[in-house]
């Protein structure tokens, strides 16, 4: 995703700090102490400009939403449209999710959302992919039992990628779609990319994986 520099990111930074965590390894174990609820939480790696975290957290009031974004100048945007819809029930944190399993304590998070994450195609990279391995042993540390990894994506490379990667760990599909916008879902709720890409006629894969 493109990057600008952005002069009022600091000071967005220093004014909502109940927003975006300063201190992300803080509340390891307490996320739902910060959120002073016990609703479950969803994860969403790679947050992006913040559209989709913004319209899940006012489509579903009763989850708390943390959003990790690799980019400065990125979360800040993600973080000025969560404010805009008033909603309390989202948290943004600016790190690597390369950390998770300093960030939170296992089976702590319901759901983790992959959408539109970097296909990093050059095989140099793998290690990058949120898909790999190394994200996997994470993600299946973190997840509740009964918690699912929801992928959406563009990049049929990226969804093969993730689809043989989730299987040789031992996931379990639990959907395959090929045509998400093919019908109607009203509880999907659009990312930044899946509209840009949706409106050029590309089709949307999108996959549900659970560890078994
Ligand atoms: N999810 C958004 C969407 O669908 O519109 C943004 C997609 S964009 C292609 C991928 C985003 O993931 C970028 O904003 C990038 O900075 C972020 N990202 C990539 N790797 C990351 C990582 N390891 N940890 C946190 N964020 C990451």
């Amino acid at each position: 995703m493109r990057q600008r520099h952005k002069p009022w990111a600091n000071n967005f930074l220093k004014e909502n700090t109940h927003l975006i965590i300063p201190d992300v390894l803080k509340n390891k174990g307490k996320w739902q102490e910060l959120f002073g609820n016990d609703n479950p939480i969803h994860l969403e790696i790679g947050t992006g400009k913040g559209q989709f975290i913004a319209g899940m957290a006012e489509q579903y009031p009763d989850v708390n939403f943390i959003g990790i974004e690799l980019a400065k100048s990125i979360i800040v945007m993600a973080g000025s449209k969560v404010k805009k819809t008033g909603c309390n029930n989202v948290r943004l944190l600016h790190v690597n999710a390369a950390v998770l399993t300093d960030l939170f304590a296992e089976n702590e998070i319901s759901t983790i959302y992959l959408n539109f994450s970097d296909p990093w195609p050059k095989k140099r990279h793998a290690k990058r992919r949120l898909t790999f391995h190394t994200f996997l042993e994470q993600y299946q540390h973190i997840l509740h039992p009964d918690g699912e990894i929801v992928l959406k994506t563009d990049n049929q490379g990226f969804f093969e990628y993730s689809l043989v990667n989730f299987s040789q760990f031992g996931l379990e599909l639990k959907e395959v779609n090929l045509d998400l916008h093919s019908a109607e879902d009203p509880e999907n709720v659009m990312t930044e990319y899946e509209e840009k890409f949706s409106a050029k006629g590309q089709p949307i894969y999108r996959c549900r994986a659970v560890f078994t």
